[in-house]
């Protein structure tokens, strides 16, 4: 099915779809118009062929680039901020949690992405966590940060076009990410925190905070009230009925930690690695770019389960080797 680029949501909301050179296919950008100027929520990824659909959109609509004066991207995910530099180049002022762009300037920075290291401490093999490393580092060409963004917080009121909206702080599939809460036309800006069809990747990095998958489940369904709101994801078709998919979100991670447990208790006194449980979900089919978020998102879950008390690890030789309790 082919995706229209550009849909109205609503007479000053607008979504504009761009192509992502992954399976993920596609991300969803929210213009917003108002008296003073355009909002947009998350920027796109910064290659050439989104850069032409945004480009053809605006056009469509008949907007100019200058006359987006805000944009808010909602997490440091290269699909929501790569072409960030190339909106506030053409006058936005860009918004962000201040801890996100500290990692954003870091993995998307010119230092050394020191993460092969920390994929090997986890199990995997050198030449995988190297290629899983480099594919990363490869996307770098994908993003273009602006100079500067300014900050905001937990609880913040900011204006979308001419709504307001509340910043809500939802870490777990990035630590600093935040959606946007319209709470007067109840209207959710997700990002990535609450996707339809596909549960958000929540993975366990060396310069994050330490339990993802906890402040994940913890912050879903944080803001009150959710049966009556309207959620427009970057991902995936607008949805309401909000509370059964939270709980679906839940239940997938429910069964995930089982599955991820009862893989600890069958590898025996020895103990396993990430990629050991990796190895068992997915066999060797992931490519190195599919096979760095399945072992960062298998490391959430046994850390998850090690900080709760249902496991323990081991960190004999640099490798973390975790064992039932
Ligand atoms: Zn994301």
């Amino acid at each position: 099915m082919a995706i229209e680029s550009t849909v109205q949501i609503a007479p000053d909301i607008w979504r504009i779809t761009l192509p992502l050179p992954f399976r993920l296919r596609a991300v969803h950008l929210y213009l917003v118009r108002g008296a003073d100027g355009y909002s947009l929520i998350d920027a796109g990824l910064d290659t050439p062929t989104a850069r032409a659909a945004f480009a053809d959109a605006l056009q469509q609509l008949g907007v100019q680039p200058s006359q987006i004066t805000r944009l808010y991207v909602t997490h440091m995910h290269p699909d929501h901020i790569g072409m960030s530099g190339r909106h506030a180049q053409s006058g936005a002022r860009a918004f962000i949690m201040p801890d996100e762009e500290r990692r954003a300037r870091y993995v998307w920075g010119n230092a050394p992405l020191e993460w092969a290291e920390y994929l090997q401490s986890h199990g995997m093999p050198d030449a995988a966590a190297a290629g899983a490393t480099g594919a990363a580092a490869d996307l770098r060409a994908c993003v273009t940060l602006p100079p500067m963004f300014e900050y905001l917080a937990d609880g913040d009121i900011v204006p979308v076009g001419d709504r307001s909206a509340r910043v809500v702080w939802t870490p777990g599939h990035s630590d600093y990410h935040y959606m946007l809460v319209d709470d007067a036309a109840k209207l959710i800006f997700a990002g990535d925190h609450l996707l339809p069809t596909i549960t958000p990747n929540i993975g366990l990095y060396p310069e994050c905070r330490p339990d993802p998958l906890g402040d994940y489940l913890e912050s879903l369904g944080s803001f009150g009230d959710e049966a009556k709101y309207r959620v427009l994801p970057a991902h995936g078709e607008p949805y309401d009925e909000l509370p059964v998919r939270i709980g679906q979100l839940k239940a997938h991670h429910d069964e995930r930690l089982a599955g991820v447990r009862e893989r600890v208790v069958a590898g025996g006194s020895g103990g396993v690695t990430s990629f050991d449980v990796l190895r068992h979900f997915w066999g060797d089919k992931l490519s190195p770019h599919e096979v760095r978020f399945a072992i960062v998102e298998i490391a959430a879950h046994l850390e998850y389960l090690r900080l709760r008390g249902a496991l323990s690890r081991e960190s004999a030789g640099a490798v973390h080797r975790y064992n039932s309790t």
